[in-house]
């Protein structure tokens, strides 16, 4: 599923810029380029978020595995720290709004996703998350339904879980491609767990028809959207979604390890039926009962102590957000890889990359993946260079494009750096 890059050019620029370039054709086609990012620049209606973002001159293009801190962050935890636990102490779980917090900020991620208020509870990692949502499903799905089905190119630790979840619900887990998981579906499939945006490639599955499908079959429909949420639109809600789950820290800015979140779409929150039932999701949890009784609504998701700090943080984080439309952002970040697609295949050499992120706007993610040889190595060369990306073994560059603080400048000077450097490697 890979798409050759076939317009290579004949940059020779030996700089760290790669803006050394010999030859009129080249010189010319850098100057196109250049006027093109300046122009997209100067139209951008994201342009000014830029600033509530802390950065420096490097090209951060790995906001899809950790996103930018933004500028209200300190301020915040500062406060956080030093007056809601330095001074109030015990007192903030009540005073400072802690114990309602995994609500509350879900009720904020949850325009982002498409939800409605009330059906969102942050807390906990991406990986807990997918355990609670795939053995609630498979407790409420029809009786003699034995199978699970798990996107084939998942993120591994989604699998994983799916594999355990089975083992404990006496199920059986069966590997689908993503885009075969709607064909594959049938009277035994109990839930299929699906990744909205595959993370290796940067291929965007369609949730809508496959969840269409599934609900067509009577199953359930699970959906991970840590590489969708914050970078394009998602309708949990619209789509019928019966649960998904996502990650903070990559397009949603909250910092390393902030917690991931959990959507249990709101008729079927009375059936779900938690395997973590901790004492934070019980209906009186200050009873101190001995018999468990589950909270009505998305607090059903919970299941110990908040993480505060970390929460707090990712709430700061969710300011960015303020007057963004999610639209724009989708635009956005498809002009971005549209642009950083066209300046790679116009100035690095042909036949040094291949692209496996699809080009069709519908089924791309916010993401480019290049395949390349040596990517580890180039991808190191690059990092020094201040073009930071990531390399997903064995041989894939992936460059992640944040549209909130992601400029056409920047998709431009990555171009040139990694054409430098692959013409330093030829
Ligand atoms: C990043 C990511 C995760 C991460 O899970 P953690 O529990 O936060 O480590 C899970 N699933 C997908 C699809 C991801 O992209």
């Amino acid at each position: 599923m890979s798409e050759p890059l076939t317009t290579g050019g004949d940059a020779t620029g030996t700089d760290t810029e790669g803006g050394d370039v010999t030859g009129t054709d080249a010189a010319d086609r850098h100057a196109a380029l250049a006027d093109r990012a300046a122009e997209l620049d100067a139209a951008d209606k994201l342009a000014a978020v830029r600033d509530r973002f802390v950065l420096d001159g490097t090209v951060y293009l790995d906001g899809n595995s950790l996103g930018a801190l933004s500028t209200g962050v300190l301020p915040r935890l500062t406060e956080v720290v030093g007056r809601e636990w330095g001074e109030l102490r015990i007192r903030s779980w009540e005073e400072s709004g802690w114990w309602t917090a995994p609500e509350r900020i879900g009720d904020r991620i949850a325009p982002l996703v498409g939800a409605a208020p009330g059906q969102v509870v942050v807390g906990d990692s991406t990986s807990v998350n997918v355990f609670k949502a795939l053995v609630a499903a498979v407790r409420m799905a029809p009786e003699g339904r034995d199978e699970i089905l798990v996107d084939a190119a998942t993120f591994p630790t989604d699998g994983y879980i799916a594999q355990s979840a089975a083992r404990l619900t006496g199920r059986t887990v069966r590997a689908v491609p993503a885009a075969e998981i709607a064909a594959e579906a049938g009277a035994t499939t109990a839930v299929a767990l699906v990744n909205h945006v595959d993370y290796r490639t940067g291929r965007l599955h369609d949730l809508r028809g496959i969840t269409a499908a599934l609900h067509q079959a009577g199953a359930l429909a699970v959906w991970d959207l840590c590489h969708s949420a914050g970078a394009l639109p998602v309708s949990l809600d619209a789509d019928a979604v019966d649960l998904a789950v996502g990650c903070t820290y990559k397009y949603l800015n909250g910092g390393p390890g902030a917690p991931a979140y959990l959507y249990v779409r709101q008729e079927l929150q009375p059936r779900f039926d938690s395997p973590l039932p901790g004492w934070n999701s019980h209906a009186d949890p200050f009873s101190m009962a001995a018999g468990y009784e589950a909270a009505d609504g998305a607090a059903r998701g919970r299941v110990g102590t908040p993480e505060i700090l970390s929460l707090l943080a990712l709430d700061a984080a969710l300011d960015v957000w303020d007057g963004v439309a999610v639209p724009d952002v989708r635009e956005k970040s498809l002009g971005l890889t549209d642009y950083f697609l066209e300046c790679v295949a116009a100035l690095v050499p042909a036949g040094r990359l291949e692209s496996v992120t699809p080009r069709a706007h519908a089924e791309r993610g916010s993401q480019v993946s290049l395949r390349c040889a040596d990517a580890g190595a180039v991808m190191r060369e690059l990092t020094a260079r201040g073009v930071v990306g990531d390399y997903r073994r064995p041989d894939v560059l992936r460059f992640g494009f944040t549209p909130l603080y992601t400029r056409y400048a920047d998709a431009l000077r990555a171009a040139r750096v990694l054409a430098t450097v692959l013409e330093g490697t030829a």
